[in-house]
């Protein structure tokens, strides 16, 4: 055993690396940078360089790159090697503080959404101190935030610091005015499981849609799909262990906990989970894992597919964010410990949450959207994009009686179904710890599943969210306990702002089935929001409760804000266009060509076939040739609303352009073109149908 995990963490400058390897000075120094209570300054940033270099030359790296997270949503990184000449023009390596804490990349080629002119074209990137340093083919690379010249985020790791103070300071608070008073500061433990789907590369080569798109823009399903459930939790095929190994291999290295892997419920798809870590390490890490999945893929002549919904009719893949709040001595504040009933911090902190999700669910709901995720989230698919959370039974009706002890004792009449919530649609409840899988979020014993994520998507928006809505609560509730003397009169007062908590936001509260449709007819009722698409969702980021709630607790400004914005309509802009282009390449090159070589072949066939009895070659005819037109009626169709929709003035009037009016033509096209696959012979239709992609790993 030991032998298998003695390399885990080699290529990670650890902190235990750091200690080994610093002056005992240099070393604290750093410690109080990552506590925030103390500026890194120059001795000390080119005491740790020179450190982190000599430790990188040992492990074979050659060059080292400033490593960043651009609103692309994945993650970018320039190369410079160490290599310099010294005085006498020889050879040298050097790494200086300022190349480890300060860089330059051109950042004209990222997404800006208007917070850059090109004469300040200029953006800095800068060492978050607070993640591990690691090596990655022979790259030493340095985990940054990315600023624009006048000091606006142009990244997602920027907010989510930001954020993560803005939580840590309100968590604290409370904390502290409950009785204890060690707690210096809080942060977040965050555990991403990621799903994906593997399949094999040449399948993969000969699909220009998976290609560019990330997702079949055509096919029909195989005969066989996920009907027998025989795929989810069933034998690891030899080839997808081999690769899980070197992935896992390759992970450790990186000192990433990678613990869980599993078939997932679709056959040809995949989940790994590692153990969770803080907030920004595991977002970090996501990135990483995502990276390392698609480059093993290929070693193993496959190919990983992150996309939210590769394939029509079958379920596609998604990323649960666990999610909860710790003390720095390491109490997990959503832990309902043995008495979850008279545990007032607990109950306190699972109110604020119930709070912080009802007043904002549509800015979680965007949190969660993309392009991709468009597919599931708000589609057919799982999670309904009505967000509820699901409590489990047991700490429901502890929340319940203590709602309902309160109207007792003030009323004395308690309307009994006013409120119970623990009486969903049809759910019967098992523990508290037990699942609804239907539910966007969920407490699972002692922290919040945020299951909306889609697979391909970076978890940082959601956790600055998260963590956002999180601290406005916090702070909320401690503003009214603030003052109160006595200890007792604390947990009082604590209690009755539990209860007023759930009065307010009881509505949020749903244990049923969160995909029937007696769930969307009752939320109607609730009055929460139901917002359908990604493109309608950006707008909350316009909306003054939500810039009220980023610039106070100074997370984003409202010019940042905008920007984000705009940048989120252009992305959908931008990546229904390459669909829609990719879908209109591949009928006029693919589809149609081989159609009309098909329908050539029967009318051939039809020379020799008896001309008065109707037969199967001049029913494929009739065919095939119907197949054709439509084909070409759809085409038009799409080309044309397409320049339509692009001529709408604003990118959120040409997304929602887009959703509205290309969506639906893009279905009818596939339905033309699917409806062919399914009759066409092998000789001539030639993409790579669902049945050879999907049972051939
Ligand atoms: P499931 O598939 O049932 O949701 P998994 O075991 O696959 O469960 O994943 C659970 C994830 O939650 C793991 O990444 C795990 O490390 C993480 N996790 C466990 N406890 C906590 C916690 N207190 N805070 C954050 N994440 C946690
Ligand atoms: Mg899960």
């Amino acid at each position: 055993m030991e032998n298998l995990f003695k390399d885990f963490g080699e290529n990670v400058f650890s902190e235990k690396e750091m200690q080994s390897r610093l002056p005992r000075p240099v070393y604290q120094s750093w410690k109080k940078t990552v506590a925030n209570e103390e500026v890194l300054d120059r001795p000390t940033a080119d005491a740790i360089a020179h450190a982190m270099k000599l430790w990188a030359l040992e492990h074979g790296a050659t060059h080292f790159t400033h490593w960043f997270q651009p609103m692309t949503g994945g993650t970018a990184e320039k190369h410079d090697s160490f290599l310099e000449p010294d005085i006498n023009g020889e050879p040298f390596a050097r790494f200086s503080g300022k190349m480890l804490i300060k860089g330059e990349p051109d950042a004209s080629s990222f997404p800006n959404g208007g917070l850059r002119t090109t004469f300040e074209a200029r953006g800095y990137t800068y060492w978050d101190v607070k993640s591990p340093v690691f090596i990655r083919d022979r790259v030493l690379c340095i985990p940054t935030v990315f600023v624009s010249y006048s000091g606006e985020a142009l990244d997602k790791k920027d907010p989510l610091l930001k954020s993560l103070t803005a939580l840590s300071k309100a968590a604290t608070r409370v904390v502290n005015i409950l009785g204890d008073k060690d707690v210096k500061s809080c942060d977040i433990s965050v555990g991403l499981e990621q799903e994906y789907f593997l399949i094999d590369q040449k399948y993969f080569e000969k699909r220009l849609d998976l290609r560019f798109t990330g997702r079949t823009l055509f096919g029909i399903p195989s005969p066989k799909t996920q009907e027998l459930d025989d795929h989810y939790f069933g034998a690891i095929p030899s080839r997808v262990s081999a690769f899980m190994d070197e992935v896992n291999h390759e992970l450790w290295k990186l000192g990433v906990y990678a613990k869980t892997e599993h078939n997932e419920v679709a056959p040809g798809q995949f989940e790994l989970a590692p153990i969770f870590t803080n907030g920004n390490v595991a977002v970090d890490q996501n990135h990483l894992i995502m990276d390392i999945l698609r480059q093993t893929a290929k070693k193993h002549h496959l190919a990983c597919l992150l996309h939210e919904k590769p394939f029509a009719g079958i379920n596609g893949s998604g990323k649960h964010d666990n999610y909860s709040i710790i003390t720095d001595d390491g109490q997990n504040l959503f832990s309902p410990g043995e008495k979850p009933a008279e545990n007032i911090r607990f109950l306190l902190f699972v109110c604020a949450f119930i709070k912080a999700v009802d007043t904002y669910p549509v800015l979680l709901r965007l949190s969660a959207s993309s392009t991709g995720n468009d597919h599931r989230h708000g589609a057919n698919e799982a999670p309904p994009a009505i967000i509820s959370i699901f409590l489990g039974s047991y700490i429901e009706s502890i929340l319940y009686n203590l709602y309902r002890d309160d109207k007792k004792e003030s009323t004395q009449q308690i309307e009994k179904n006013t409120f119970n919530p623990v009486n969903g649609l049809a759910y019967i409840p098992h523990d508290n710890t037990d699942r609804n899988r239907t539910s966007p979020v969920a407490f699972t014993g002692n922290k919040f599943e945020f299951r909306m994520l889609g697979s391909s998507m970076s978890a940082s928006f959601a956790n600055t969210v998260l963590n956002a809505i999180m601290a406005e609560a916090l702070n909320e509730i401690a503003d009214q306990l603030d003052g109160i003397k006595y200890i007792q009169d604390i947990r009082e007062k604590a209690l009755a702002i539990c209860r007023e908590l759930i009065d307010k936001h009881k509505r949020i509260l749903f244990s049923g089935d969160g995909y029937s449709d007696e769930w969307k007819k009752e939320a109607k009722r609730r009055g929460l929001p139901n917002v359908k698409s990604f493109i309608e969702a950006t707008n909350i980021l316009n909306d003054p409760t939500v810039i009220q709630l980023f610039t106070s607790l100074d997370i984003y400004s409202k010019k940042e804000l905008a920007a984000n914005r705009i940048i989120l309509q252009e992305q959908y802009v931008k990546m229904m266009g390459i669909e829609v282009r990719m879908m209109l390449e591949m009928v006029r090159k693919d589809i149609l060509p081989s159609q009309v070589a098909e329908l050539d072949f029967y009318n051939q066939a039809c020379l020799h076939a008896n001309k008065n009895t109707p037969s199967f070659i001049t029913e494929r005819v009739k065919l095939i040739s119907g197949y054709i037109d439509d084909t070409y009626q759809a085409l038009h169709a799409l080309q044309d609303a397409w320049q339509q929709a692009n001529k709408q003035e604003t990118p959120y009037e040409v997304g929602k352009a887009i959703y509205d009016s290309i969506n639906p033509l893009m279905d009818d096209l596939r339905q033309c073109v699917d409806a062919y696959e399914a009759i066409a012979s092998r000789d001539f239709y030639q993409l790579p149908s669902y049945e050879d992609i999907l049972f051939n790993i």
